[in-house]
């Protein structure tokens, strides 16, 4: 196939589309992989902040008495407090001590803001050069001066009396989602060529795969054509020549007239033949839907055969050969199908037994009934077919020995014929032949 410059071309083609195909649905699956999987962290992210503030809300609010000034009783409740205006280290404390030890563990900020969102007090690992942010938004995504991002909740909060004291603000360190976030792209990224080389070399042996019986079958009709055209080129030939030397004569007789005409009606009559039984075979390979219900109708074999042999005596006689029936059922046996198919089916088949059984050979025609199926068995005494031939015989245009079987004026579309026959029917042709002792073709077509 890839000696075929169109072939292989189709298989290129093919193969591109694919792994095209295939690499722009995995570039979307892989991007909605990474949406999907970015959303759910953001959404973890963001109930986790929620929660850490809602808590340090709620513990916070009920000591708060005057707006703007943070009691020390609130204050023992942040890890690490720096009040404004004072000068804090960064020393760990013990996460014990305060009902928000979340803080310590996590990578978690607090601001405290007034109503007119003057820092009062920090907590918790504080992030440098991180800018202070309006309290209107309830979330907001910062940058710190090193570039990293931070997510951040502010919650009003109010004084005892109900006034508002200011503003909660809890904020996290997004790195551990940006390096995930990262390594999930970096996987994408590096993993999508990898996934693509695969799925180009899937797709070039998938092409090479689905291709094959496409090329076998365009091989097939090549060889056919070629053999149509080399069989048909013969009687041309013959009929060409003939004219040709007619014509170079300068007087004809009647006589000689008459030949010429016998020659040119009997290769007439090959061309026929083959254009007829070429007919035949394509109107055949054609045939996918079931056959017209009004050629099907109910075949008696038994007549059938009867006709054959009566058709074929003549012929029989003058190859010298002895050809008998023999009917081994006592009840007729009947299939439904093509009549005039069946009747070229057996023919073909007898007709070959024949031809190709030496005179004072024998030639029988056996009928049977099986369970399922009628049985018909073409034996003859002939010269017969070696195994290796025994599958290729029914190949178009196949003929064991060509010059032989020129010679008996076929032309290697006999069992091929039969066999198509056989198999618009739902039957089958089975062969069995010794070399030098003869031959045996059964015929199963099924009683349906
Ligand atoms: P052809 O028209 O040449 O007979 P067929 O398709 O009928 O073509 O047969 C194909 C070949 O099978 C023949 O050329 C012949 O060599 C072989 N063959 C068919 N029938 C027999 C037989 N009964 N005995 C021996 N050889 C046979």
């Amino acid at each position: 196939m890839n000696q075929n410059k169109l072939f292989q071309l189709t298989r290129w083609r093919l193969a591109s589309w694919y792994a095209g195909v295939m690499g722009l649905i995995l570039s979307l699956c892989g991007l909605g992989v990474y949406e999907a999987i970015t959303h759910a962290h953001w959404v973890t992210i963001d109930r986790e902040l929620e929660s850490v503030a809602g808590t340090l809300h709620d513990s916070i609010e009920p000591l708060l008495k005057q707006p703007g000034r943070l009691e020390p009783a609130a204050e023992k409740l942040l890890p690490d407090i720096c009040l404004a205006g004072q000068e804090c280290q960064n020393s760990p404390t013990n996460p014990a001590r305060h009902t928000a030890g979340a803080l310590h563990q996590g990578a978690y900020y607090v601001r405290l803001v007034d109503l007119s969102e003057r820092l009062i007090a920090l907590a918790g690992s504080q992030p440098t050069g991180l800018p202070a942010t309006s309290t209107e938004k309830l979330w907001r995504t910062l940058k710190d001066a090193g570039g990293n991002r931070y997510r951040q909740i502010s919650l009003p909060l109010h004084t005892q009396n109900n006034r508002d004291w200011g503003y909660l603000q809890v904020g996290r360190s997004l790195k551990d989602f940006d390096d995930y976030l990262a390594a999930i792209a970096w996987i994408l990224f590096l993993g999508l060529p990898i996934a693509m080389i695969a799925v180009a070399g899937a797709g070039w042996w998938l092409a090479g795969l689905a291709m094959q019986p496409i090329y076998r079958s365009y091989q097939q009709i090549q060889q056919f054509t070629s053999d149509a055209a080399h069989e048909l080129r013969t009687p041309l030939a013959a009929i060409r020549a003939t004219v040709e030397s007619v014509l170079r004569m300068t007087h004809l007789s009647d006589c000689e007239a008459r030949d010429t005409l016998r020659v040119i009606e009997r290769q007439n009559h090959r061309l026929s033949q083959l254009v007829q039984d070429l007919l035949l075979l394509s109107r055949m390979d054609r045939e996918t839907q079931p056959p017209n219900p009004q050629s099907q109708i109910l075949c008696c074999l038994n007549d059938l055969i009867s006709d054959v042999a009566e058709e074929l005596a003549d012929l029989a006689i003058a190859a010298g050969v002895k050809l008998t029936t023999d009917i081994r059922t006592n009840k007729p046996v009947a299939v439904v199908g093509d009549e005039e198919q069946l009747y070229r089916l057996v023919l073909n088949l007898v007709v070959n037994a024949i031809q190709y059984t030496p005179a004072g050979g024998q030639v029988t025609v056996i009928l049977e009934r099986g369970n399922h199926h009628a049985m018909i068995h073409v034996q003859d005494t002939g010269i017969g077919i070696v195994p290796a031939e025994q599958t290729r015989i029914f190949d178009r245009f196949y003929r064991v020995n060509s010059d032989r079987s020129r010679h008996t004026g076929g032309s290697g579309l006999g069992l091929p014929i039969a066999q198509a026959i056989a198999q618009a029917h739902q039957g089958s042709i089975q062969v069995s032949s010794i070399l030098n002792k003869g031959s045996s073709f059964t015929i199963l077509l099924p009683f349906r």
